[in-house]
């Protein structure tokens, strides 16, 4: 099977070819169809499986259909939640291979970093931002950012962000967060704790685990 399997848009298509994947990875070949349908996903997948790639190709192609029916200003469709500064430099590491050659935006948010250098990079306009929660949540404090249109959130290593403590951001997070999207949950472990803090989360997810 390969990429093109997935009737991806042609411009996200050469830019997953410039990245020299040929083939979609396990995770990559279960998450991608069902989020393309819609569906809230539950996803057990460690770092190296691609998992990544498994939310972002979805998510811009979506994003890239939508930039083609309407010209609407720039606002946050896609929400990526990382527990670390790292995660979220390699997130959008990714995001932005992804985006060559496209209109869409992408901006970073983590703490221990200048917060008006990044509000400076939401200026331009942001149409999918990569987060940490506790900086997200100085953001939205400041106003400087609106979740109000976010279509589509993913937690990446969700597990980490348990362990790490972000359970009440999470919760302060979703209050300020449309009730109708598309929920993806990435974790290296589907453990108890997982199932039950995906409940509030997620609507009739389907569960993946490679
Ligand atoms: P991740 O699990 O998202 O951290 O990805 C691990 C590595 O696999 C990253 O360096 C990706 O660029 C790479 N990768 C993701 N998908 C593919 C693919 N379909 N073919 C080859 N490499 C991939």
């Amino acid at each position: 099977m390969s990429f093109t399997a997935f009737n991806l848009h042609p411009v996200l298509l050469a830019s997953i070819k410039a990245q020299s994947y040929v083939d979609p990875t396990p995770v990559q070949r279960q998450a991608i169809p069902e989020i393309l349908l819609g569906h809230d996903l539950l996803v057990g997948a460690q770092t190296g499986t691609g998992k990544t790639a498994a939310f972002a190709i979805p998510l811009v192609h979506k994003l890239l259909m939508q930039s083609e029916e309407a010209h609407q200003g720039k606002v946050i469709k896609g929400l990526i939640l990382t527990p670390t500064r790292e995660l979220a430099l390699q997130v959008q590491h990714n995001i932005h291979a992804l985006l060559q050659g496209t209109e869409l935006k992408h901006a970073i948010a983590y703490g221990g970093a200048s917060i008006g250098e990044q509000v400076r990079s939401f200026k331009a306009g942001v149409d999918i931002l990569v987060a940490t929660p506790g900086r997200l949540l100085d953001h939205l404090r400041h106003k400087a950012v609106s979740l109000k249109h976010v279509e589509y959130l993913v937690f990446d290593e969700a597990d980490r962000m348990l362990d790490m403590g972000f359970k009440d951001e999470i919760v302060d997070l979703l209050k300020r967060l449309p009730k109708q999207r598309q929920t993806l949950l990435f974790s290296a472990t589907l453990n108890d704790s997982i199932f039950s803090f995906s409940k509030n989360l997620l609507n009739e997810p389907k569960v993946i685990e490679v």
